[in-house]
């Protein structure tokens, strides 16, 4: 039974109980709408603690976009009964105001790599990310804590937080997992209409052939421009970004002198979608 957990005060408790026992406590921080893409971080968390919690918390902190936060997805009975089948053990799901009570006033802030890309199109995003993790972190006292390269920059951004801050938890990315059409999984992708659901794995196609082309020594501007390019005619809307950037600090680099990745966010419809490959 995976037993659902509120306020912070229970958790703590029952954490307390578990690490009495001197067991691992595995954490994977999530908003919900569960797809497979959570799901395999659950697995991993199985494989690598003693006891997992999974915690679903749409953090406003972190939307930048009021309708985007409006829309987001929301189904806790469902995301429960995928938990109960994976053998979870608490899901903690805080109301807004166990996570921000009145008089909250903190702001984790990390600098450099948060900067540009999804932080320089979604102005205090990163903020919201760090200090919830951070929060999160603090009320399941985890020593494990599992998070998806799906959402690379995220994982650079929490990565150097744990490191800056000394908390005392590992950080384990996990790889993307994607729809058979190679679509990336997205709690976002159920808003893609019909045409656009069809159109969307259209940007990992573009993106494999750019990573593709850039290894076999194609230059790196005009490939990119090309494969923004191709996307946008095929019917895609604005470009967010489209990059090469070093795969740790994000820096943008021309030539693959060090491991890399294709960055990518553009809009379809009024959903956006984001992916990043290595090259
Ligand atoms: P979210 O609920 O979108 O905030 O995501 C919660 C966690 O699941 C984050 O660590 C994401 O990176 C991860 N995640 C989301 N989609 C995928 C995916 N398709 N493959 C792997 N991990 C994912």
């Amino acid at each position: 039974m995976t037993q659902v957990i509120r306020t912070s005060a229970e958790l703590r408790e029952k954490v307390a109980t578990w690490k009495r026992s001197g067991m691992l406590v595995g954490v994977v921080p999530t908003m919900g709408a569960l797809h497979d893409g959570h799901l395999s971080l659950v697995r991993e968390a199985r494989k690598q603690s003693d006891r997992v919690i999974v915690t679903i918390f749409v953090n406003p902190m972190q939307f930048n976009n009021k309708d985007d936060l409006e829309k987001y997805p929301r189904d806790e009975d469902h995301d429960l009964a995928l938990l109960e089948a994976e053998g979870v053990d608490v899901l903690f799901a805080p109301g807004v105001h166990e996570v921000y009570p009145d008089g909250f006033a903190t702001v984790v802030a990390v600098s450099g790599v948060s900067e540009p890309l999804e932080g320089a199109f979604r102005p205090g995003h990163f903020e919201g990310v760090a200090t919830v993790v951070m929060k999160l972190f603090g009320m399941t006292q985890a020593g494990r804590a599992f998070f998806g390269e799906k959402d690379w920059q995220q994982v650079q951004v929490v990565k150097r937080m744990v490191e800056d801050l000394n908390v005392p938890i590992r950080i384990i990315p996990c790889p993307t997992i994607r729809e058979e059409d190679g679509l990336a999984m997205s709690s976002r992708n159920v808003r893609l209409s019909p045409e656009h659901r069809a159109l969307a794995p259209r940007l990992h196609a573009e993106m494999q052939a750019a990573a593709a082309a850039i290894r076999a020594g194609a230059p790196v501007t005009a490939t990119l421009e090309a494969a923004k390019a191709a996307i946008g005619a095929a019917g895609f809307g604005a470009w967010d970004y489209l990059d090469l950037r070093s795969a740790e600090g994000l820096r943008p680099i021309t030539e693959l002198s060090e491991p890399a990745r294709i960055l990518a966010a553009v809009h379809l419809g009024d959903v956006r979608l984001i992916d990043n490959i290595a090259v």
